[in-house]
């Protein structure tokens, strides 16, 4: 039932299967660095790493990549957790790096008893002097030529915490001629004296993630490690250390970051905009993380679709957020459930209504959904409608209230509009208009069709809720890559707050998490800060288009 071909991974595995490479086993795994949310980027990956186990019967690894330990925390690593399970994915073993730590100092030792590995007194800047250039070949370390049982020794009193931050690095003896920079002779250990949040003090060195991160995949028997383009330099060291310390061949394969237009997708810089208040936190419903956009009220689905129909590519680029929006309505049209709101409320009158009489309509909780099931609204003589749905001198092709014109109250009655009122400034305060009783919706003999129609609440049954409007964090489509700071593109009316926005009565008992649709205005879901007393909406996403009929 796969109706797109195969994608350049799916490829690879399929060969791998066929040769019968490792068994035809499949073991990818997802490596987060906890130092922050994940964001929609990562969602890609996750599909992809989780999506291609599940497709061939393999494993998926959750490791946490935890080898630096002043960026990284507990809350990260459980914010994680949550968001993967949320996207509808389940891991087969949860790691970490930091699991690791021992067994990675080991392959150091054994590195250095094949004279693969030094302990270099260098600093920072004389080790970037040495690098040398793309148009240069670098010059050796004066501590390059160390002996065996000396580096030994000098690796063991870096760990056992003998010198200070900076004083000693372990580098990998390859090659200071190499054509590529990552292999002069690489670090492979760096002194901190920092407290990390799983081993805490045990450690004062840490390994590079050049160092971890395919020692960790071929500890875990990784089959197909998949990682992002910038990576692909990294590849060939991947490879020597696994070939040098001869053990589980792990491949890495890298694909292009996924980025999107209108936001900035770095964890660094994710991370001002929540120090620096420019949004409420790492779930704000307008940052690109998983986290914002459940609250925001995008449904898991969306993103794995999203994810899925992108495709992988091998050469970056950036998605238009509109293919997310597209994906993100997708769904909402089938599973919410339609309701009314008035989100700029003008009082409606039907003045032949008689006073008092209150009307219950049955309708449609959502006509793309036969078991969404139905409720009743209450009708009175007295209805809020959007002001933008009045016009006192309204074009031709206007086809909601004008006097004179005709409009449907949705499940409801035609009514005819016969004037307004206006206060002293001249504003609109009041629409009057009579009911057609002959025209009840769903038992219409009138023999009318309006153009029009309308949504409403009734003003003596209506609830009240704050409506929070989100558009696009940043003014331009790659903040990222304009002159100056990303920060001086953020949209200053990403936000904006609707204080009080009548609702219909059976949204009284919505709970945080809870999607609909406001019918004519859009998706909407109820915030993780809305109480039984104070109901809390966020836009979700806007209507493709409003109501045709
Ligand atoms: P950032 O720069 O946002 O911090 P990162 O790559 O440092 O990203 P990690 O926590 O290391 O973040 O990422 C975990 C996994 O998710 C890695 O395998 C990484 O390649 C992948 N990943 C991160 N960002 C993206 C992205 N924008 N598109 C696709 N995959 C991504
Ligand atoms: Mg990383
Ligand atoms: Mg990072």
């Amino acid at each position: 039932s796969e109706e797109r071909s195969l994608n350049f991974l799916e490829e690879i595995i399929e060969a791998d299967i066929a040769a019968g490479t490792h068994g035809g086993r499949v073991h990818t795994r997802f490596p987060p660095e906890p130092n922050g949310y994940l964001h929609i980027g990562h969602a890609t990956s996750i599909c992809l790493n989780f999506g291609l186990a599940k497709k061939y019967n393999g494993k998926c690894n959750l490791r946490f990549d935890d080898t630096n330990p002043v960026t990284e925390e507990t809350e990260y690593v459980e914010s994680i957790k949550y968001d993967i399970q949320w996207l509808g994915f389940k891991w087969d073993n949860e790691l970490y790096a930091s699991d690791y730590f021992e067994q990675l100092y080991q392959f150091a030792v054994t590195l250095i008893k094949k004279g693969l590995a030094y302990v270099d007194d260098s600093t920072a800047e004389e080790i970037a002097a040495q690098k040398g250039s793309t148009t240069a070949p670098g010059t050796n370390s004066p501590y390059r030529d160390r002996s065996v049982e000396e580096n030994l020794q000098l690796f063991a009193d870096m760990r056992a915490g003998r010198y200070k931050d900076g004083e000693k690095t372990l580098r990998a003896k390859v090659d200071m001629a190499h054509p590529n920079l990552l292999l002069r002779d690489p670090l492979m250990y760096r002194i901190k004296h920092e407290h990390h949040h799983r081993t805490g003090d045990a450690w004062c060195i840490y390994p590079m993630y050049d160092f971890a991160h395919g020692q960790c995949d071929s500890i875990e028997e990784i089959t197909h490690s998949i990682c992002t383009l910038e990576f692909i330099h990294h590849r060939p060291l991947y490879n020597w250390f696994i070939e040098q310390l001869g053990i589980f061949p792990s491949h890495q394969y890298e694909f292009a970051r996924r980025n999107l237009t209108y936001t900035v997708m770095s964890k660094r810089k994710l991370l001002q905009l929540v120090n620096e208040n420019h949004v409420s936190g790492w779930n704000d419903p307008r940052m690109p993380t998983i986290s914002g956009m459940r609250r925001r009220g995008y449904p898991a689905e969306a993103l794995r679709n999203f994810s899925d129909t992108i495709g992988i590519a091998k050469r970056e680029n950036i998605v238009d957020i509109s293919m997310l929006e597209f994906c993100v309505r997708e769904v909402l049209n089938k599973t919410a459930n339609r309701v009314m709101a008035v989100l700029d409320p003008l009082k409606l009158v039907i003045t032949n209504y008689p006073e008092g009489q209150v009307d219950h309509f049955e309708t449609d909780n959502n006509p793309e959904d036969e078991t969404a099931g139905s409720r009743t609204l209450p009708f009175g003589r007295e209805l809020w409608i959007e002001r933008e749905d009045f016009m006192e001198d309204a074009p031709k092709k206007f086809f909601r209230l004008a006097p004179g014109n005709m409009v449907r109250l949705k499940s409801a009655y035609i009514v005819k509009c016969t004037g307004c009122v206006k206060d002293e400034a001249g504003n609109v305060t009041e629409v009057h208009c009579t009911y057609l009783p002959e025209s009840k919706s769903g038992n219409d003999t009138s023999g009318l069709t309006v153009k029009g129609t309308i949504h409403w609440v009734s003003v003596e049954h209506a609830k009240t809720a704050e409506v929070r409007m989100y558009d696009r964090l940043f003014r331009v489509e790659d903040p990222s890559n304009e002159d100056g700071n990303f920060k001086d593109y953020i949209n200053p009316h990403s936000m904006e707050v609707l204080e009080k926005v009548y609702i219909e009565p059976s949204l009284a008992t919505a709970q945080p998490g809870d999607r609909f649709q406001f019918m004519r205005k859009g998706y909407f879901c109820v915030d993780t800060d809305s109480t039984a007393d104070r109901l809390i909406f966020n836009r979700t996403v806007t209507l493709k288009d409003a109501w045709a009929k």
